[in-house]
């Protein structure tokens, strides 16, 4: 039933769908070949009352260790992107990488600085990412989104959201695609070096030689999470094989086998420390998911 959406995968894993590696699995992962087939999966399982949950590329989740009994989404095959003058409108399933490479190529200024976060545009727009002093929403014009069954676009300006927040936190929306409106600008040059300084600042100063899901924590107002962390002595910290980076306190890479538990373990030690010594309630960037 489930493959007329698109490619079925039964009891499959799901180590490579989370960047941290856990290694965990579910009972079908679904893999839509276009819009109409996603909104069509998701009226079905809705109608049969199917529990399903919606990856991108899985850079910012915290994944349970225990099988999922149901349906996986992923949206790795929409992926299109299409440019319109200085518009451009892709589906959500596409890597932030290829999408402000696409700019660029296409003389088009406003995406550079978000290209080295790893995700997909459905990720970033879920959570308002942002790096380099940019956030996703800055040049956004309008999300399309199945909510209730139905696709509808929402403007910009109608969407609530602050620091990695926005109200897809809240709801069941499934975002689908969105649009751009972005500045001519033809030297590509300045742009590609934009893109190849952040990354190299990342390798610099981020562990990516490890499987990792970004920074743990957000940033409490006018202090950064990885001082607080590094200054109560967690630096190198462990539990299992789930540890806090050496390289930045805001990380917790996984050495090897570190489990869903063994990351939870470690960030409730991390938050205790750090309340303990600054009455600071550190909040989550990453996101716990739980699933029956
Ligand atoms: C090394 C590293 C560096 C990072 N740096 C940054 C950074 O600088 N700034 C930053 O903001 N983040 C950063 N991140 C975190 C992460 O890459 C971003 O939050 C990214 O936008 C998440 O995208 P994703 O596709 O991986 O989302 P996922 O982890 O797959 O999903 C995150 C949440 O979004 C939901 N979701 C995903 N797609 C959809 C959709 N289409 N519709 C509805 N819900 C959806 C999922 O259900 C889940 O709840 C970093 C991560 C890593 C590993």
């Amino acid at each position: 039933m489930l493959n007329k959406f698109g490619l079925v995968l039964e009891n499959a894993s799901l180590e490579n769908y989370n960047s941290y590696g856990i290694k965990t699995s579910t009972k079908y992962l679904v893999i839509p070949d276009s819009i109409d087939n996603l909104q069509e999966l998701i009226k079905y399982l809705n109608k049969e009352n199917i529990e399903y949950y919606i990856l991108g590329k899985g850079t910012n989740v915290i994944l349970p260790d225990k099988k999922f009994n149901g349906v996986i989404i992923s949206l790795e095959k929409l992926n299109n992107i299409k440019i319109e003058n200085n518009y451009i409108t892709a589906e959500c399933g596409t890597l932030l990488l290829k999408l402000a490479m696409t700019s660029i190529e296409n003389n088009l200024k406003g995406l550079e600085s978000l290209a080295s976060i790893p995700g997909t545009l459905g990720g970033a727009l879920y959570g308002n990412a942002g790096a380099n002093g940019s956030t996703i929403y800055d040049h956004l014009e309008s999300v399309l989104v199945i909510r209730n069954n139905k696709l509808i676009s929402l403007k910009n300006e109608e969407i609530n959201k602050s620091y990695r927040y926005t109200e897809f936190k809240e709801n069941k929306d499934v975002l689908v695609k969105a649009t751009f409106k972005l500045e001519n600008y033809s030297n590509k040059e300045e742009l590609l070096n934009i893109v190849k300084e952040n990354r190299e600042n990342r390798m610099n100063t981020q562990p990516l030689e490890y499987k990792n899901a970004g920074s743990v924590f957000k940033n409490p107002p006018n202090d950064y999470a990885g001082r607080l962390i590094e200054s109560v002595g967690l630096k190198g910290f462990s539990v299992n094989d789930a540890m806090v980076s050496l390289k930045h306190a805001n990380f917790i890479i996984n050495k090897g086998k570190a489990t869903s538990e063994d990351i939870k373990k470690l960030i409730q030690i991390i938050k205790e420390k750090v309340y303990k010594e600054y009455k600071i309630d550190l909040k989550l960037e990453q996101i716990i998911i739980e699933w029956n």
